[in-house]
């Protein structure tokens, strides 16, 4: 087997899309993943994909929600792969006077820089999706909101990576790196060792871990994200549903979070918020879920927090009131301590490179955080919105 030019390490959104427009640029690239592609969150995820406009002065978050909405519609109109991708539009449940005045303000505030975001009454908001409660006192609509299907999706880059010559290597756990004096890197696996000129650590939750292998810091922590599902059904639910809840609670405070990442719903035990997000999938079940907790590498689901989030849904939703729940599960997402992602290259290291920190909407943002790093790699220049993401504010030497 050849030596790869450039080597990532995860098989998750971010690592497969890499690697997928590394190919295309027609670099040699060898990707290796510990268990299966999708194994963690990117296969865990409910499948909405945030997008709300370039907006007038595009940043880091437009490209990155923007142009992954044009990388999936490639993917799927273009390549021929069935992400079941489409762009159903979301609507974010207003529950309370307080929530509406904040998400009125937004609401003007983002349409004025250009995003595309309507305010509307239940009745405007149940003419899209009639199973809305119309008790409530507003949605906010974002028409260009899009969701598919986190597996499919992940798998099919793996596909197109693999098409364009990309070695995939599933079953291959990283148990080691080594940065060699020749400037290349040294990574063991339990099957064989592999040297590579670059190297891209796109191993979401696991970064921090990876990064201690080569004596860095990397401050990536791993937040439990769950979710329920319904049976499947017919088709009840046609948009991404959400509500307001949150977004008003961590816009007020993010009091006692100094010590770690922002908009979480729990501090240790205590909860601060409720956080919803949820779909139908196409083959009938409806998926909610929103918790977001630090819990170690912990993947059990909480029972009372599923509990608290199915009410929840049920206030937004009515007919989940009578909708036994058939399974639940939980991912890890990976959070930075400022919110923000880590992608860009890893300062003093030669030709180190990493993708991650994409938290709660890395599924909407990684395919293109995976161009973006490819892009980054193959021209040896930074692309000026990673400017945002540079992780020399907070990648540290450890001693
Ligand atoms: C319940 C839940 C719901 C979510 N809902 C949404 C949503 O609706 N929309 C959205 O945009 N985002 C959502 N997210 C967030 C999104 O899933 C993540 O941000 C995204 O999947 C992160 O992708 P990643 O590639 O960085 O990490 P991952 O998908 O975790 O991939 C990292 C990979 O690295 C591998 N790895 C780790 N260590 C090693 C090693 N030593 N050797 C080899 N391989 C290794 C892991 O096995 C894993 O497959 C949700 C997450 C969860 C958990």
């Amino acid at each position: 087997m050849a030596e790869p030019d450039v080597l990532v390490v995860g098989g998750g959104i971010a690592g497969v899309s890499t690697a997928y427009h590394l190919a295309t640029l027609a670099h040699n690239v060898t990707l290796l993943e510990r268990g299966e592609i999708a194994s963690e969150a990117s296969g865990a995820n409910a499948g909405s994909i945030g997008a709300q406009g370039w907006g007038q002065l595009p940043d880091l978050q437009a490209y990155l929600t923007m142009g992954s909405l044009e990388i999936l519609k490639t993917l799927q109109l273009d390549l021929g792969f069935d992400l079941e991708f489409r762009m159903s539009g979301s609507l974010q449940a207003v529950q309370n006077e307080a929530q509406y005045e904040f998400i009125q303000d937004r609401v003007h505030t983002q349409r004025s820089r250009g995003f595309q975001v309507e305010l509307l009454t239940a009745r405007e908001a149940r003419a899209i999706e009639p199973g809305l409660n119309p008790k409530l006192p507003g949605y906010m609509y974002s028409p260009m909101r899009a969701q598919a299907n986190p597996v499919k999706t992940t798998r099919s880059f793996a596909a197109a990576a693999e098409r364009l010559g990309t070695r995939i290597l599933t079953n291959h756990e990283v148990v080691s790196l080594e940065h060699i004096p020749n400037g290349s890197y040294r990574i063991t696996t339990p099957q064989r060792e592999f040297n590579a000129g670059k190297l891209v650590l796109a191993a979401g939750a696991w970064c921090s871990p990876l990064g201690k292998m080569l004596g860095l810091g990397i401050p990536v922590v791993p937040v439990r994200g769950q979710m329920w599902a319904t049976e499947a059904v017919p088709p009840r639910v046609y948009a991404t549903i959400s509500s307001s809840e949150s977004t008003l609670d961590w816009n007020l405070h993010q009091v006692g979070q100094h010590d770690g990442p922002p908009d979480l719903t729990h501090l240790g035990q205590k909860r601060l918020t409720r956080h919803l997000y949820g779909r139908q999938t196409r083959d009938g079940q409806i998926i909610f879920g929103g918790d977001r907790q630090v819990m170690g590498y912990n993947k059990t689901p909480d029972a009372t927090g599923i509990e608290v989030n199915r009410g929840h849904a049920a206030e937004v939703l009515p007919m989940l009131r009578d909708m036994p729940i058939s399974r639940t599960w939980a991912g890890l997402m990976p959070f930075t301590m400022d919110g923000s992602p880590v992608i860009g290259m890893v300062p003093g290291m030669d030709n180190l490179y990493i993708v991650s920190g994409l938290a709660s909407s890395g599924f909407g943002r990684g395919p293109m955080a995976g161009k973006l790093i490819a892009d980054y790699i193959h021209t040896g220049h930074m692309p000026h919105v990673l400017a945002e993401s540079d992780p020399a504010r907070c990648i540290t030497q450890l001693e």
